[in-house]
């Protein structure tokens, strides 16, 4: 079977990244790695999940086992308006549709937005797993940068030359995949011009709201936009919030808050696409969030503050001249820019084969691949003592 040749046009966008292969050592017990940009499962809250298990089977089970409505469950979308709503996004649960992670809610919403050709805005460099949901639907992309005075007239024109229009922008607002870096609030109001400008959607990736460790928060887009429009049913912005860095990602809970209009197109295209999330794991996290949440969250952000703290004063020790990083408030990742001339991935190799460490070369979070002089380094499994003698040795292989 010539595969190839049966193989949808959108099967192309969909390739495997050079560096899976390397990542694959990342098994190997002695090397250090910076690579997984995944919470420490140490911290996962296994108690309250149990309890959450148990108290569900005492109680028969007979709802959690059942199919459910697409929309998610009742009380955990209760749950999260009334969350929502201290955030600054007052809202129902009819504006909020759970997905299985956040994961889903951008293919999803690559499926709702784009057609083959349209243009979506995201950040150079953005989080690599958007640019993988949203390949699927076969866009293009073009620089977002609420930084500079270009006009939407501008970023039309692009599009319409591509051979589509600008569907939406989309960003990871807080302590960003892959940079740390969070958006500041005149930026988060650019794109609120821009948008209404364009007449596109706004992606708000919040995966990593809930870990900020120090600094003032900034309202997410949504909150910003209620404020300027009144009501979320006049809003143009989607909140994508997940459970997977706040309480646990194995469980697949996420969800997208909008506008009901919105909302209940995601709701058909959930309905197509696997009917609902699991009902179970539902009613689990409705029932975790609801005990520990608050407390967790705040531990977590103890933890991982101090493993942010120990990776930018080891950076500081040992990173030759001519290196620089980001400084996060939050989340769980350093962003290092090293000298032009050198690459993310021959380093990798390179580091992996002489000092045992690894880490994500940056250039596949660029949607063009365009700058390959950054490494991502996630500060969130390793101990005090590992990501110094990590970061000494990555300091060796760059001095060198
Ligand atoms: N958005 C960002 C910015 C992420 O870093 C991740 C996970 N790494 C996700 C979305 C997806 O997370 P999940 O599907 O587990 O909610």
């Amino acid at each position: 079977m010539n595969w190839e040749q049966v193989f949808a046009s959108r099967a192309s966008r969909m390739k495997a990244s050079e560096i899976r292969e390397l990542l694959k050592l990342l098994a190997q017990p002695d090397i250090i790695s910076f690579a997984g940009g995944i919470p420490d499962p140490k911290l996962f809250p296994a108690s309250a999940f149990q309890d959450a298990y148990a108290e569900i089977f005492r109680d028969g089970a007979g709802e959690a086992l059942q199919y459910s409505v697409s929309e998610g469950y009742l009380p955990l979308r209760e749950w999260i308006a009334a969350h929502m709503a201290t955030i600054g996004i007052p809202c129902t649960p009819d504006n909020i549709m759970i997905t299985s992670g956040s994961q889903q809610a951008l293919d999803y919403l690559g499926k709702m937005l784009l057609s083959p050709g349209d243009t979506a805005l995201v950040d150079w460099p953005t989080y690599m797993g958007a640019l993988g949901a949203f390949n699927a639907y076969e866009p293009n992309y073009d620089r977002l940068d609420p930084g500079t005075n270009r006009s939407a007239a501008d970023y039309a024109e692009t599009a319409a030359a591509a051979g589509g229009r600008v569907k939406f922008a989309y960003m990871s607002v807080d302590f960003a995949n892959p940079t740390g870096r969070t958006m500041n609030r005149a930026a988060r109001e650019r794109v609120l011009d821009l948008a209404d400008e364009l007449d596109m959607a706004v992606i708000e990736d919040a995966a990593y709201q809930a870990l900020r460790f120090d600094g003032e928060a900034i309202p997410p887009i949504l909150a910003l936009e209620i404020a300027r429009k009144g009501d979320i049913e006049e809003c143009r912005t989607l909140y994508c919030g997940s459970f997977s860095k706040s309480l646990a990602p194995g469980l697949r809970i996420g969800w997208v808050c909008g506008s009901q209009k919105a909302i209940s197109q995601m709701v058909l295209i959930k309905q197509a696409g696997d009917l609902h999330t699991s009902t179970m794991n539902q009613a689990v996290i409705d029932r975790v969030a609801r005990n520990v949440f608050d407390d967790h969250v705040a531990m977590l952000r103890r933890v991982y503050s101090e493993r942010r703290d120990h990776m930018l004063a080891a950076l500081e020790r040992y990173m030759p001249e001519g290196v620089s990083w980001t400084s996060p408030e939050g989340g769980m990742f350093v962003w290092l820019t090293v000298p032009e001339h050198m690459d993310g991935a021959e380093l990798l190799a390179k580091s992996l084969k002489t000092q045992r460490v690894a880490f994500v070369p940056g250039r596949a979070f660029y949607a063009d691949g365009s700058q390959g002089n950054n490494l991502r380094l996630s500060f969130s499994l390793a101990d005090e003592e590992t990501i110094e003698e990590g970061i000494r040795r990555l300091g060796l292989l760059l001095a060198d």
